[in-house]
């Protein structure tokens, strides 16, 4: 198994961070001094590989791992290759977020390495369309639907050898990741967009990336959410 690694340099938005973050005028040289410190010590990584896929039945499998998901299913069909792959805001910031006891503080400190895990999965993104010569790329990742869950991210792992440990991503009993500021997936090529999110069931979700769709749902045979909280959704109420 050939593994990629990314070590990405965190450039950070100072400005687009402290406001997503809601910081007071009052309160901007604590912030500041902050996000200093999380922009010198962050060093987000990522690993990823390629695994082959088949299908039988309704299942499918990666590198002979067996995955029972309508979505993954319908996601991969008619492709022979997709690529697992996990990235992590690292350690190092998740350790300065463990020693600081400030509530506030901390929170700022997840905030800042939610932006940074951010522009880590943007360059694992890009370097995996680079590495195998892809074109458009769309992932599936365990754990955000009913039908693709949360254990599944222990095959994956699996997938990635001694990649995930290498890089200082631990996996839990409860099949949760740490540092928490991680994203795990499998990218597969498709000229047509898809996000978990499009099928994920909490519509008032804050982090959704794209539209719930109820078509592609049903047609999938997912869970469908309460029609009055669709109806709520398309029409921008938020809870
Ligand atoms: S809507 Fe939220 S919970 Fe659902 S897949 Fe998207 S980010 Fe995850």
């Amino acid at each position: 198994m050939q593994l990629h690694y990314i070590n990405t340099a965190f450039q950070g938005n100072y400005e687009a961070i402290a406001k997503r973050l809601r910081v007071d005028e009052d309160m901007e040289d604590e912030f500041r001094d902050i996000y200093d410190e999380c922009v010198k010590i962050a060093a987000p990584k990522g690993v990823f590989t390629e695994c082959e896929v088949t299908q039988d039945g309704t299942d499918t499998f990666m590198n002979g791992k067996r995955v029972r998901s309508k979505v993954v299913y319908s996601a991969f069909q008619g492709i022979e290759k997709a690529y697992p792959h996990v990235v992590t805001c690292g350690r190092e910031l998740y350790d300065f977020a463990m020693r600081t006891e400030d509530p506030l503080e901390r929170f700022w400190i997840d905030g800042i390495s939610e932006a940074a895990l951010g522009e880590a999965n943007a360059e694992l993104h890009r370097a995996v369309q680079k590495a195998y010569g892809l074109g458009k790329i769309a992932s599936v990742r365990p754990g955000s639907l009913k039908d693709y869950p949360l254990p599944y991210q222990r095959p994956l792992f699996d997938l990635l050898g001694e990649g995930p440990e290498r890089i200082g991503l631990e996996l839990t009993p409860s099949y949760l990741m740490l540092p928490y500021k991680s994203t795990s997936g499998v990218y597969f090529e498709s000229e047509e967009k898809y996000e978990n999110c499009m099928l994920c069931p909490r519509l008032y979700c804050p982090n959704r990336r794209e539209p719930y769709d109820e078509v592609m749902a049903r047609s999938l045979g997912l869970e469908i959410p309460d029609p009055s909280d669709v109806a709520n959704s398309k029409a921008g109420v938020t809870r």
